[in-house]
């Protein structure tokens, strides 16, 4: 089968390789038919990770099931499905408490928890930008599509990943209606928050990035854009809130956060939160932060490490929610709300491709070249 494999830092091929089949009596078999391009793709892509030479990228997959093992008796040949990127298993201690994100099972690594489709340091699994992938325990991990499933392909494919996880920022942000919000960073997931903020009533949306193109689909989902190359955004978020600061905040941006001009400083967001957020405001970060982090320039940054502005958040009575989403505990109501009509998360779809196009995706969105928000591939049809 072709996939998009990874060669080493910026560099990536469709390659053929070794079909997926199935391997445990659990096993779904998919031919994928769209799979995104997600910017946790790309610190892999920089080369920011212990990602291996040869591994086959896409977490963000959505197909139709061709084969099942002699032990899945709910999904079927022939129907459309969507792939939470957490790889589960359904029964541990942590899957039981809905929080598949932190699978015991599918980890090999005992310090570790939770697994995911091509993804550094989450299991051996590999990825679905490719033309087949197989789903251990599929009963459990794929979330079954209606008949609508084909012609709203790109609005599914959004709740393996970015859909829930913009929605799950704003669930550990607790958001209630009317609520004014701030999120920081408008690449697909901080969109989904904010998309997902105005779903749940929220009041005021401000969403804080520097690129145009971003800012504007932000704007055409109701949301206030602000530019924080061009003004201190805490400010901006004091002055849009009568100087009291958003109730609720989402870190949509991680640990390569950057400044106007282009230096990373991880704990920048954490500390525009901290201060643009109200006193007892809750906080939910979602954009990615790691352990070790080699590749960065800062002593503290490579070891994980940030200048949290703690003592401000502690006394201003701040609730901070971290990690990956628990695909699972969001993705059927949020496949209803699309079902229903009431959620379109498509918009934020710039570019639809073959999965020969790959590498000059990759490059464009690594650039964040303008227009260039969310890449989806076709590799079967
Ligand atoms: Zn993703
Ligand atoms: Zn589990």
């Amino acid at each position: 089968m072709k996939a998009v494999v990874y060669k080493g830092p910026r560099s990536i091929a469709v390659d053929q390789v070794d079909d997926a089949k199935i391997e445990h009596p659990c096993d779904v078999l998919v031919r994928i038919t769209t799979t995104n391009i997600c910017g946790s793709d790309l610190h892999m892509y920089e080369g920011r990770t212990s990602f291996e030479t040869g591994r086959v990228f896409g977490h963000e997959n959505l197909g139709q099931v061709i084969e099942v093992g002699p032990a899945v008796s709910k999904v079927k040949v022939g129907e459309y499905v969507v792939l939470p990127f957490n790889v589960a298993c359904g029964f541990c201690k942590n899957c039981e408490r809905q929080l598949s994100n932190y699978c015991l099972t599918m980890q090999p690594n005992p310090k570790f928890a939770g697994a995911a489709y091509g993804f550094a340091d989450m299991g051996p699994y590999q990825g679905g930008q490719a033309e087949l992938l197989r789903v251990p325990y599929g009963d459990y991990n794929c979330l079954r599509l209606g008949e609508d499933a084909a012609e709203k392909q790109t609005d599914y494919v959004m709740l393996a990943d970015i859909f829930p996880t913009g929605w799950h920022a704003t669930e550990m942000a607790e958001v209630y209606p009317g609520d004014s919000v701030v999120i920081y960073g408008a690449g697909p997931v901080g969109l989904m928050a904010a998309y997902s903020a105005t779903l749940k009533s929220a009041g005021r949306v401000m969403v804080v990035d520097r690129h145009p193109d971003r800012l504007k689909l932000a704007e055409s989902i109701g949301a206030i854009p602000i530019d924080y190359s061009q003004a201190d955004p805490v400010q901006q978020v004091l002055d849009l809130t009568m100087g009291l600061g958003a109730d609720a905040g989402c870190e949509c941006v991680g640990y390569q956060a950057h400044d106007p001009s282009g230096e990373e400083h991880g704990e920048m967001t954490l500390n525009n939160l901290i201060a643009s957020v109200r006193f007892t405001g809750r906080i939910g970060v979602v954009g990615v932060y790691v352990p070790q982090d080699p590749g960065a320039k800062d002593e503290l940054a490579k070891q994980g490490k940030f200048p949290l502005d703690y003592g401000l958040m502690w006394f201003k009575g701040q609730k901070m929610g971290t990690g990956q989403c628990p695909v699972k505990k969001y993705n059927r109501a949020l496949r209803d709300l699309v079902a229903a009509g009431k959620a379109k998360p498509s918009f934020v779809v710039s570019h639809e491709i073959a999965l020969d196009e790959a590498p000059t995706a990759y490059e464009n969105f690594d650039k964040r070249e303008d227009g260039w928000t969310k890449v989806a591939m076709h590799p079967s049809t």
